[in-house]
């Protein structure tokens, strides 16, 4: 297994910016989004314990997990949100474990927006934060998604405080600027982190 970065940040900050300039420039990036995805695709052991507490209504007339309907019936009942974490999330630890496993560039980016609050930071051997202000932060997000202020607002709400996750982690990312100044910062830490795992 390489050495291990987690990548964090608010929504909308410019994790994506981040882990694509990363990628770019050789490294492997896994991402929790889209693992997050392949445990509950069709046919898979999580969608068929979801199925089994929800009825078939919980899936769309493609046989997939129909994610608004879920969000929706999840944020009715926070018992809810303790099941369906404690069936996904050991689902989701070992299919990165497995593939930071196979993983061989010098190092690897593990993306996970909520890293710090779901502990995976215990995976990783060094953390960067991607830290915009909050307006910043909330334009972007309500211009890349077109959805409304108080839905941001409830996702940010899930995460942890600005504050807090920039104290925790080992790197602050700066993307207030453009992106090409992010893409610089990028490739210095990309400098820092080849030396570091010599
Ligand atoms: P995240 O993956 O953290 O949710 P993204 O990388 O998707 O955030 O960025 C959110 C939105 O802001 C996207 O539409 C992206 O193109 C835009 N964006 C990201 N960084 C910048 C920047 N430095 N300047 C202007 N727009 C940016």
């Amino acid at each position: 297994m390489s050495y291990v970065v987690g990548l964090t940040g608010g929504i909308g900050s410019g994790k994506t910016l981040v882990s694509d300039a990363f990628a770019k420039l050789g490294v492997n990036v896994i991402d929790a989004d889209v693992i997050a995805r392949e445990v509950v695709a069709p046919g898979s052991f999580g969608l068929q314990q979801i199925v089994d507490k929800f009825g078939v209504e919980i899936l769309n007339k493609q046989g997939e997990l129909n994610r608004a309907l879920l969000r929706e019936r999840v944020f009715q009942d926070p018992t809810l949100t303790t099941w369906l974490n404690a069936q996904l999330h050991p689902l989701i630890r070992n299919k990165m474990l497995a593939e930071l496993a196979q993983s061989h560039s010098s190092y690897t980016i593990l993306a996970v927006p909520l890293l710090f609050e779901n502990q995976l930071d215990s995976m990783c051997n060094s953390t960067v934060v991607v830290d915009v202000d909050e307006t910043t932060q909330l334009t972007r997000a309500m211009d890349r998604d077109g959805v409304d202020l108080n839905n941001i607002k409830r996702i940010m709400a899930q995460q942890m405080p600005r504050k807090q996750r920039c104290e925790r982690a080992d790197f602050v990312i700066d993307n207030n600027g453009t992106p090409d100044e992010t893409v610089e910062t990028v490739k210095k830490l990309h400098h820092f982190y080849i030396n570091a795992v010599k």
